[in-house]
């Protein structure tokens, strides 16, 4: 009987919970996975996005492993859709075709400023701080003032960072080149701004008390902004999490000693950022409008967290006002006048399918949708002939792709985990591509 031939490109969480609940649900039939991601390692933001000290978000690598290590799934890491590997090659090689590429860009922020040497986006300074293999290892932090705008997790995460103490990161598997930039880093305050109210920020209950769990770092918060109006203090009653975050900020309010310590997060609420400033192409400052009335702040350095945004895939239909593939329910829409509704060999999951918001366990849902889908158009599917098992080996060869596998993975991953052993960390990252490859490549000699 042939095997139902199924590709997915991107090995993030989406990726390796759509091929396990592929796998799952499957019933009898042979069906036959291989997962590609255009780094060397599996995982996505969860190796590239999570901050080091959270250690047990982490965790759910664990799970993520056994689906990778199962033997039911062949990974193929290092190959970059669009470049390495075309539509026509997985068309040619397989049945279906499962997007699960995720959001890897900065949202944008279109005001005068924004531009100018010291404004940053979120996406570059994680990438920065978790040893992502294609960008610079260096990063400035010269700055004693700084403003992160953005309510939401990763404006928390930068924010984390960015006042830590780095010996408290000691123990996270944070790269060394972060630990000694982070160590020399002239910070005094971060100013967080918000467009709206303390009701409408996006945190998690969780992420915002880890915030002010960080020790050595004052809390500065406005009493008027927690004088709430009947619809705010209803929003609260209707919504737990907002209960705890409200108890949160307010237990803020009235700490005592405040002022004493050697940094401090200044809570902007209601403030719209208008324009940067900025004297000889570098940020000098931030013009934001707070209910009507100006203000201006003195920074040395910007950071934009108002979220993450997908890129498009060589001719994969893309909808460019969300930056997602094109998709409902994660068939992808073919769009086009007289073209099927639907392109059936080709679907999406996670956030190239959703958008990026949410957390990682919302990419199972996203699957468990994406799957259903995929299983009831199988048996058209399997009309078309594909290439074998080995095809696709044979094509990467002839195009001098070097890629890792699952056992080469496993090399880098027990190289990495003793790296960090001889340090007492949990594990100490190879940081460039060719690092990568060539202990992949080589049982690894400590
Ligand atoms: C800064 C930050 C911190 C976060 N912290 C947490 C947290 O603490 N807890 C939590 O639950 N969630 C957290 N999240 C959310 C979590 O990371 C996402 O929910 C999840 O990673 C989305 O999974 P995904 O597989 O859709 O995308 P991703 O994780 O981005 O995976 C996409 C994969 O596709 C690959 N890829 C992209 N383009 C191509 C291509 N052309 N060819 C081949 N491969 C490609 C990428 O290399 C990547 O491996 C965080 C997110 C960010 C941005």
């Amino acid at each position: 009987m042939t095997k139902f031939r199924v590709a997915v490109i991107g090995a993030g969480p989406a990726g390796i919970y759509a091929s396990d609940i592929l796998m799952k649900n499957r019933g009898d039939l042979d069906v036959s996975i291989d997962l590609f991601d255009r780094l060397p390692t599996p995982y996505g933001l969860v190796r590239y996005g999570v901050a080091p000290d959270h250690p047990r978000i982490k965790g759910i690598i664990n799970a993520l492993r056994d689906v990778i290590d199962s033997g039911s799934i062949r990974f193929f890491g290092n190959v970059n859709f669009g470049t390495d590997i075309t539509l026509e090659d997985m068309r040619q090689n397989y049945h279906a075709i499962i997007f699960t590429t995720g959001a890897m860009q900065d949202a944008k922020l279109n005001i005068p400023g924004i531009e100018l040497d010291g404004s940053f986006g979120a996406a570059d300074f994680v990438n920065w701080f978790d040893a992502h293999p294609d960008v610079p290892n260096t990063w400035p932090l010269t700055a004693k003032s700084v403003a992160v705008i953005g309510n939401g997790n990763v404006a928390l995460d930068i924010t984390r960072m960015l006042v830590k103490d780095p010996e408290e990161l000691l123990e996270t598997d944070i790269p060394e080149h972060v630990y000694q930039g982070l160590k020399d880093s002239a910070l005094e305050e971060v100013h967080m701004f918000g467009r709206r109210g303390p009701t409408d920020v996006k945190f998690t209950p969780l992420e915002l008390r880890e915030l002010g769990e960080v020790n050595g770092v004052d809390m500065i918060l406005d009493p008027a902004d927690f004088e709430y109006t009947p619809e705010q203090q209803e929003a609260i009653a209707a919504n737990k999490q907002l209960v705890v975050i409200d108890r949160i900020f307010r237990s803020w309010l009235t700490r005592e000693n405040v002022g004493t310590a050697k940094r401090r997060i200044v809570f902007h609420f209601y403030s719209t950022p208008e324009e940067v400033l900025g004297e000889g192409g570098k940020v000098v400052g931030i013009r934001t409008s707070r209910k009507g009335e100006e203000r201006n702040f003195e920074i040395q350095a910007l950071y934009r967290a108002v979220g993450y945004f997908g890129s498009p895939l060589t001719d994969i239909p893309y909808d460019a006002s969300r930056g997602i593939i094109a998709n409902d329910g994660g068939r992808v829409l073919g769009g086009g006048v007289g073209e099927p509704e639907f392109i059936p060999d080709l679907y999406a999951s996670g956030w190239i399918k959703r958008g990026p918001v949410g957390l990682i366990g919302a990419t199972k849902s996203d699957a468990l949708e994406t799957i259903e889908h995929l299983l009831a158009t199988q048996p058209e599917l399997m009309k078309r002939e594909v290439g074998d098992e080995d095809a696709i080996i044979q094509l990467l060869k002839d195009r001098g792709v070097t890629y890792t596998d699952a056992a080469g993975w496993a090399r880098l991953d027990a190289h990495e985990i003793s790296r960090g052993e001889q340090v007492g960390r949990p594990r100490i990252k190879v940081e460039t591509r060719e690092g990568m490859l060539n202990v992949a490549a080589t049982e690894a000699k400590q």
